[in-house]
């Protein structure tokens, strides 16, 4: 059976993570954390004298602790090591490279959340030619899997300058919204300028958005900001009144916000905070909610007052639905709200949040399909409603024929 589809987009990926990872080294099959002793290390997978991985999981693993540093430290004793989680908000490292950090002799190893963001970001860099090249990598996976546009959310100016180079030179294809992240709330100033400069540099397939930043964590990684919970209480870098500046500012710079939320409080807080700024202001613009794994009725109705869209990747729940319940307790009747969402007439986008979910349409059909078994509110109307870029770019669509990608155009050019 053949399926066309115009303007396929993603409207949550980490553009740049996405090739690097495709291209470094990969963590995913490890079973055990002593496994790191099996993996064939080569050149392309350092930065300077870092090693660079991604994508392990201990709840894969026989004993479903945290790994230590010492195992890193018998294998890597050379190297500063920094290994990813496959969710992307926690690290594993060795004692060279809690050292190169500042950590004294006691550390664990493991970084969560906003002390892993913190390590990330001081990392070396990529060289320019090195992170062209991550960008064209991922590109081509994203065509590969059918989709023309997506939504990124980790843009910085040595991205941005190559991606605006990369159209240039006519070696893009993709449409591509950039949203700056901002990490701490004492860098948003410097973070708009960039995004003000790169307003002007803008492309015909590469654009800006506006600013993302993180409020809260992870379900999985028991950081998610929830109303009910036993669970670690909130560690954001981002208080109420820096969530104030932030959406004031950017919304009287004609930007959007982007705000990672998944737990219900996130939300509920954040939603707050922006109907406030509109109701003392007057300003508005647009609020971008990212995953909402977890939203209560109340807010949801607080959300008609405003210019909201939801990003979320239905995908997650394919991953998430074997602790899903027994996490979130009562809470889980507000689990995954595509159904109430969809229903209440707030723009509503579907995405991968590639690379922690592969790249798949096919995923996220799967698991709308499969999620209504197990409680959760069937999505009103078809998932493509959801999955296209709006208006869509001309000559620019895919056709699968039972689930494999058949053919790919691009400004009426077939690439695939
Ligand atoms: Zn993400």
């Amino acid at each position: 059976m053949f399926l066309k589809i115009s303007s396929l987009y993603d409207s949550h990926v980490h553009w740049l993570g996405t090739g690097q990872i495709e291209s470094g080294l990969k963590l995913f099959h490890l079973r055990s954390p002593e496994d790191v002793a099996t993996l064939d290390i080569k050149p392309s997978y350092f930065r300077q004298e870092w090693l660079i991985g991604f994508g392990w999981d201990q709840n894969l693993w026989p004993s479903t602790t945290l790994p230590t540093k010492a195992i890193l430290d018998r294998y890597f004793p050379q190297n500063p090591v920094f290994f990813q989680r496959g969710d992307g908000h926690c690290s594993w490292l060795n004692s060279l490279a809690l050292q190169r950090l500042g950590y004294d002799s006691s550390h664990s190893g493991i970084l969560f959340e906003d002390d892993h963001f913190k390590a990330y970001s001081s990392l070396p860099t990529q060289a320019d030619e090195q992170l062209r090249e991550s960008l064209k990598t991922a590109t081509r996976m994203f065509n590969e899997a059918g989709f023309t546009h997506i939504r990124d959310m980790t843009c910085n100016e040595q991205q941005w300058n190559q991606a605006v180079s990369l159209d240039n030179d006519g070696e893009l294809s993709l449409y591509v919204q950039e949203n700056f992240l901002c990490e701490r709330p004492q860098d948003l100033e410097s973070v708009l300028s960039q995004a003000r400069k790169a307003r002007g540099q803008q492309t015909k397939h590469v654009t800006v958005q506006g600013i993302k930043i993180f409020f809260d964590g992870t379900l999985g990684s028991d950081t998610a900001y929830l109303s009910k919970c036993t669970c670690s209480s909130l560690k954001s870098a981002w208080g109420q009144t820096d969530i104030e500046n932030l959406i004031s500012r950017c919304w009287s710079d004609g930007f959007e916000v982007a705000i990672h939320t998944i737990g219900d409080e996130a939300a509920h807080q954040v939603v707050s905070i922006a109907r406030k700024i509109m109701a003392t202001n007057k300003i508005t613009g647009w609020l971008n909610l990212e995953h909402v794994e977890v939203l209560r009725p109340e807010t949801l109705q607080m959300l008609k007052a405003l210019h909201v869209r939801c990003h979320m990747q239905p995908c997650h729940w394919l991953s998430d639905r074997l602790w899903l319940q027994e996490k979130l307790g009562d809470l889980y009747k507000y689990a995954f709200p595509w159904g109430p969402i969809s229903r209440s007439r707030i723009p509503l986008h579907f995405g991968s949040d590639s690379p922690v979910a592969r790249i798949s349409f096919w995923d996220n059909k799967k698991a709308l399909s499969e999620s209504v078994n197990f409680d959760i509110q069937e999505l009103k109307g078809e998932i493509l409603d959801y999955h296209c870029f709006f208006p869509p770019a001309a000559g620019t669509y895919s056709i699968f024929e039972d689930n494999n990608l058949k053919e790919l155009h691009f400004d009426g050019v077939r690439i695939i």
